[in-house]
């Protein structure tokens, strides 16, 4: 009788403990976890901070300036490494300073937040993208470190082409961009626009100005697409920033070039929108750039170990 009884007992605590019992009946039931957050960084090429943001009247960035309010502007994010386009962005996607040639013949040493992304996400996802006007950018997509090189890439859709075939217009990257959110409904999501820096380059100061506000639009345009997208509205964080600015008024040749280490070339702008990023508040906290990629990192919940940022707690709600 007493052997029965223990059988019987036996049976019991192993019928709890599988069973859940003993705890409230709702909490064994499946949780909805809340979907992780979905971000793009837009990156807006070679635009100085002087016509941005550090204008007080914000003359070519209206759209921008209405957004202001609903994200995190920073008003003092600062590059402590090289102000070219391909170092600028690889340093964003990295969280790593270091000095690539600009011309598209390096990959950057260490993977990007794309890949790290990628690696973390459900095996198989492919819904990341790098969208650039730039073709050398194509680079961005894989690193040399032995352990990552070839794997975990994200999609490219880079230049005339890709890589070695030259520029193409803003109109197109963001068309790309936009038909690609629609189809493909991808997770991540870096894109380059290249008009001010081009027109820059030219010496034309009311065309450098034109990629500016065109760029504010595009800004604005994408930002409305997000809010109106039911996959993507109130889950998607966008990131508005510079790869670089441009020399400052009256060094050098002025707004014409760019790379060296003053105010205007490492001064950039920042604007963060969405889920978990605080609203109608502006950091004049001293950031670099690298801190941009500690952030994204956190706010996708992945670790970057090559990555020398902080987060930018601020920015944060
Ligand atoms: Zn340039
Ligand atoms: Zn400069």
């Amino acid at each position: 009788m007493l052997k029965h009884k223990s059988i019987i007992v036996f049976f019991a605590i192993v019928w709890m403990a599988f069973s859940g019992c003993g705890r409230d009946s709702e909490a064994v039931l499946p949780t909805t976890r809340p979907e992780p957050i979905k971000l793009i960084v837009l990156v807006i090429d070679g635009a100085r901070y002087s016509e941005m943001f550090g204008d007080n009247n914000y003359k070519y960035i209206p759209r921008l300036r209405s957004m202001m309010r609903q994200g995190t502007t920073c008003t003092n994010l600062n590059i402590d490494g090289v102000t070219n386009t391909v170092n600028g962005h690889a340093t964003i996607c990295t969280g790593h300073y270091e000095s690539l040639n600009n011309g598209g013949l390096d990959y950057p040493s260490y993977p990007s937040f794309l890949q790290y992304w990628k690696q973390a996400a459900v095996a198989g996802d492919s819904s990341s993208w790098i969208i650039t006007s730039k073709d050398k950018l194509e680079v961005l997509s894989d690193c040399t470190d032995p352990k990552w090189h070839g794997r975990h890439r994200p999609n490219t859709d880079c230049g005339v082409n890709g890589l070695s075939t030259g520029y193409r217009e803003d109109s197109i990257t963001f068309n790309n961009a936009l038909a690609v959110l629609q189809t493909g409904k991808p997770k991540l999501m870096l894109i380059n626009l290249k008009e001010p820096d081009v027109a820059g380059h030219m010496g034309n100061w009311n065309l450098y100005l034109d990629g500016i506000k065109k760029g504010d639009e595009y800004a604005y345009r994408l930002w409305t697409f997000l809010q109106s997208h039911p996959d993507y509205r109130n889950n998607t964080v966008l990131m508005i920033t510079n790869d670089h600015g441009r020399h400052s008024n009256g060094w050098l040749d002025g707004f014409v070039s760019h790379g060296d280490n003053c105010d205007g070339c490492r001064h950039i702008n920042f604007l963060a929108l969405g889920p978990g990023i605080n609203k109608g508040h502006i950091d004049t906290t001293s950031f670099s750039q690298n801190d941009i990629t500690a952030t994204i990192a956190k706010l996708l919940g992945i670790t970057m170990p090559h990555c020398n940022g902080k987060v930018m707690e601020g920015v944060l709600d």
